[in-house]
């Protein structure tokens, strides 16, 4: 596996995410340089309006090239950034300090059709490796998606907290019963998606909810 992983590395060597250059792998020394901050923000849940989510991870604010890097991910089908935006996670030592305490990542589910056009989820691609490398259990299929509801980037604050009602289900409910839960989303913006996921999942008897998000928009 590592030799067949080598040899693809020589045949395509890996691009920096950021910067387009060659590297060793999707992030270079440089933009590693310039974009990590060994720092990791935590919001504890009082600092929230909601009762559902006990504490709140992310390594950057929504701007500059970051919200443009996002942007590409989401909407112009490079896949290949979630690569990158796992370096960010993988190089943050003091990350993983914080996630000892998790049984399971689950990403924010999205719906059959956004997949179908997008071809992946967003979330699930960047929370796979992340738990790989946390050592966390990972189990996709906890929040399904059960309606098509409109994109949350198009609504203000209000439409959001009525667009999500309704629209994500929990499956396989015992294997969340008493677990620590880390969901995991791309940006969290007014909350209203992670707020309704961390609703259903406490409960559905989720003991402790974290939100892990790459970026918040302040
Ligand atoms: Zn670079």
């Amino acid at each position: 596996m590592n030799f067949l992983k080598k040899a693809l590395d020589f045949i395509f060597p890996p691009t920096c995410g950021i910067c387009g250059k060659i590297a060793k792998s999707y992030l270079c020394t440089n933009c590693k340089r310039n974009l990590i901050n060994s720092q990791i923000f935590l919001n504890q849940s009082n600092s929230y309006q909601n009762k559902y989510i006990n504490e709140h991870f992310y390594i950057f604010s929504y701007e500059g090239i970051i919200r443009e890097k996002i942007l590409q991910y989401k909407f112009k089908e490079y896949s290949y950034l979630s690569n990158t935006f796992c370096e960010f996670f993988i190089n943050n030592k003091k990350l993983y300090g914080f996630l000892k305490k998790y049984d399971i990542i689950t990403p924010v589910p999205i719906s059959n059709l956004r997949k179908r056009e997008r071809g992946y989820n967003q979330s699930d691609l960047i929370a796979r490796k992340v738990a790989e490398f946390a050592n966390i259990t990972y189990y996709p299929k906890i929040l399904i998606k059960i309606k098509n509801n409109k994109p949350q980037s198009t609504l203000n604050k209000e439409h959001r907290l009525e667009n999500v009602k309704n629209v994500y289900k929990i499956q396989n409910l015992e294997k969340i019963k008493e677990k620590n839960i880390l969901l995991f989303d791309d940006i969290y913006t007014t909350g209203a998606t992670a707020n309704e996921c961390a609703r259903l999942l406490k409960q559905a008897g989720a003991q402790e909810l974290g939100i892990l998000t790459l970026a918040k928009d302040i």
